[in-house]
């Protein structure tokens, strides 16, 4: 390990070097702006500064600028002057620990300053117009919103003295509790053997008809004859071009660049009893507004939530209704902090409107369960099941906020031990269950904890829930679940359906789905696919809903067992031409057909493969195939680690992409070529152990690292690692432009 070159307290020097340029690039430009000297008061004067806004997230009493830049001369200096005035020999003492603790905590103190998050806004709106990634509109909108969310993450994430100081090795790491790799299960009860699916017809009164709904985006702003390719993320809708100044303009029928207007979903509602006489539940898995994240505030996002609801009303209340919250409900977009950060965030504002807006369709206990949490279970006597519904939004990679809750809270808001609970009471008393939610966890939307501990409970409960409910992706898609914590082989557990979306946005023709349910067991035993192709309806000016498919003929399946979904995954493998009918109905036959989309650097069996290992909930890098031959080689987006947030901005992610080399083999894979959470393990730790440390691990090791030493420099992995870091932390501020370096 001695090629990781100079010894630990030369590198401790440079890391606080490091962050002392860090602090002082924070630090100058504010100064510079805000601060007097002398008699001179420097005016802020930037012409694209928003109006300077506090910080939502700061709900404390804040310092000012000029007490920190007190405490910065009082506190840190003289441990700086102190620590070069004593040198190289200087031990690593709890002083060293107390002086990063010290910079650390301003560096997180300017961080949350109004001023210097005003700052970074406009940096911000410089570089995001300047190398044209949205319209000037887009960006000087958007920032605001998410940038005092994303310092308030990091400067209590990323920068916060705990993180900092613990991986420069220079204070002990926190003693947070582990988050546990298998969860508590109460033990299975021993049950009757599981009931078969009965494949013979059954009569209409052994069955319920199921209608699930999902990624609405209802665009109030729709409006027909305005441009289609407007250069925003969403289009149609006015200030862009409309008549003939519109180059591409939009039909009345909705577009693939587009969010849904609101003719199409009443033709939707419309038509749907035409297909569905007698529905026995309507669940709606989640995403109201349209994609207009940059304009969104808490007051647009209340109005549209309430603008669909009386379209529900107007439609939906021939059956019981059941709807869960998406990512798209909050605002700013996936912002769901939970309630251990009150003092900081707070979304209880939705939980109470969706409360109030869904309050003919829900229980008052329902309802209460929403204004605490967002998720709530249904209890239905009459059926003997019941419905529970997710907020899944807390294990969503998205939401920033799960990486600044206290680290002992491995579950978000309890959202997991009461799942298990319920299961649990449903099961004691012989229920079958359904769950729905927004996104599932076993993908790579969700952190890869909760891809582990969601397949743990559905292996659990897999006779007791019989239905899983999702959307978020907008295609038709569905996720094996497996069981791969128990015995050699893992068994597919459960089957979650992915539903397609109400919105064409992006490139997908509108659709819903129905489930026809046998009513014994609550299993699903069909589904049917309506869509409406909007080319042919604005061409011919009339919506026409039709039937796409009903899976188990188009499939030829035996029944709707997770075995059978595996088998169908493994049958798109083999048979091309039942892959190209998966990949052509994922969009309801749109006519770009992205699903599924290849590469430059994949040929098209590995492109296949790559989504059959989504489809087996592979994809985030955990679960039973990911080491599996057909799944390692071709997922080459490795998952994002937990903390991939402090790991990217700490350096050791970026090494893995820019220089897969020098990582790649026994000191940093585990041999399989896909890299892992361990994989990525501790590669900036290692650049502060030491060479004392590795002498006192044994004479045999170092006799080998000598060896090695003598090919290389031996501070390679320093110049790789280190110094980028600070490089990629002052990019930032010096492309921010001129305003943000000292002058
Ligand atoms: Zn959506």
């Amino acid at each position: 390990m001695n090629r990781y070159g100079p010894t630990r307290s030369s590198l401790n020097r440079l890391f606080l070097v490091g962050i002392l340029i860090i602090c002082s690039l924070c630090v100058i430009p504010v100064i510079s702006r805000f601060a007097t000297f002398g008699s001179k008061q420097i005016a802020f004067t930037g012409p694209l500064l928003p109006p300077q806004k506090p910080n939502p997230f700061i709900t404390d009493k804040k310092k000012s600028l000029e007490a920190l830049d007190q405490e910065l001369f009082n506190d840190i200096l003289p441990s700086v002057a102190l620590y070069t005035n004593r040198g190289v020999n200087l031990q690593i003492t709890s002083l060293t620990c107390k002086m990063c603790r010290s910079i650390a905590s301003k560096i997180g103190e300017i961080m949350m300053l109004n001023v210097t998050q005003t700052i970074a806004i406009e940096e911000g709106i410089l570089i995001c117009t300047a190398f044209r990634i949205q319209p000037y509109r887009v960006c000087a909108e958007i920032l605001p919103k998410f940038g005092p969310w994303i310092m308030t993450v990091l400067a209590n994430s990323v920068f916060s003295a705990d993180n900092l100081c613990g991986k420069a090795h220079l204070c002990p790491m926190p003693d947070h509790p582990e988050k546990p790799e298998l969860i508590d299960l109460p033990p299975p009860i021993p049950s009757e053997p599981l009931e078969s699916i009965i494949n013979e017809p059954s009569q209409d009164d052994e069955k319920m008809w199921v209608v699930h709904l999902s990624d609405w985006h209802f665009d109030p702003e729709y409006s027909e004859g305005y441009e289609v390719n407007c250069g925003e993320p969403i289009c149609c809708r006015p200030p862009n071009a409309f008549g003939d100044k519109a180059k591409t303009p939009a039909g009345k029928w909705g577009e693939y660049n587009c969010d849904i207007p609101r003719r199409v979903i009443e033709s939707m509602l419309e038509f749907m009893p035409n297909v569905v006489p007698k529905i026995d539940y309507i669940l709606s898995t989640g995403d109201l507004p349209p994609h207009d994240v940059w304009a969104e505030t808490q007051s647009s996002i209340k109005e549209i939530t309430n603008k669909t609801a009386n379209i529900w009303r107007k439609f939906l209340t021939s059956a019981p209704y059941f709807p869960v919250i998406g990512n798209h409900e909050s605002a700013p977009v996936n912002s769901f902090p939970t309630s251990s950060l009150v003092n900081v965030s707070s979304v209880s504002w939705l939980y109470d409107t969706l409360s109030s807006q869904w309050n003919i369709w829900l229980t008052h206990n329902e309802r209460h369960s929403i204004e605490k949490r967002g998720f709530y279970s249904a209890r239905l006597p009459d059926d003997n099941m019941r419905i529970i519904g997710l907020n899944t939004n807390f294990w969503y990679k998205f939401n920033w906020w799960m990486l600044m809750r206290p680290k002992s809270e491995w579950d978000p808001e309890n959202m997991l031990n009461w799942l298990i609970k319920e299961l649990d009471d449903a099961e004691k008393l012989g229920e079958k269950v359904w769950i729905l939610g927004h996104m599932i966890a076993v993908n790579g939307d969700g952190f890869p904890s909760f891809n582990s501990y969601f397949s743990q409970i559905i292996a659990r409960y897999k006779d007791t829930i019989v239905g899983q409910f999702f959307g978020h992706n907008h295609w038709d898609e569905f996720q094996v679940i497996y069981d791969y914590h128990n015995g050699d082989e893992p068994q597919p557990v459960g089957v979650g359906y992915m539903a397609p979306s109400v919105t064409s946005f992006r490139n997908v023709n509108p659709a819903f789905r129905v489930y026809e349910i046998q009513k014994k067991t609550k299993k699903i035993i069909n589904h049917y696919t309506y869509y409406l192709d909007i080319e042919e309806a604005n061409r011919n000016d009339k919506p026409e809903w039709k039937l796409l498919y009903d899976v188990k003929t188009l499939y030829k399946l035996r029944d709707l067992e997770p075995q059978s979904w595996h088998d169908l995954s493994e049958k798109f493998l083999t048979d091309d031409d039942a892959y190209q009918t998966f990949k052509k109905i994922a969009s309801r036959n749109q006519i770009l057909n992205k699903y599924g989309s290849c590469n430059a650097f994949e040929s098209s069996q590995q492109c296949k493969n790559r989504i059959v290992c989504k489809l087996r909930s592979t994809f985030s890098g955990y679960g039973p195939f990911s080491s599996h031959e057909l799944c390692k080689k071709h997922i080459w987006i490795p998952h994002l680690p937990e903390d991939w947030f402090l790991t990217a901005t700490l350096g050791k992610k970026i090494n893995v992409f820019v220089d897969m080399n020098k990582f790649e083999g026994e000191e940093y894979g585990d041999g399989d070529g896909n890299m892992n959470d361990e994989d990525y393990g501790d590669s900036l730790d290692s650049l502060f152990e030491s060479q004392d440390d590795n002498d006192k691990s044994g004479n045999g090791g170092n006799g080998d690292n000598e060896n090695n030493d003598e090919d290389k420099p031996n501070d390679d992995i320093t110049i790789e690692g280190l110094p980028k870091i600070l490089v990629r932390m002052a990019l930032g501020l010096v492309l921010g432009g001129d305003d943000a370096i000292c002058r």
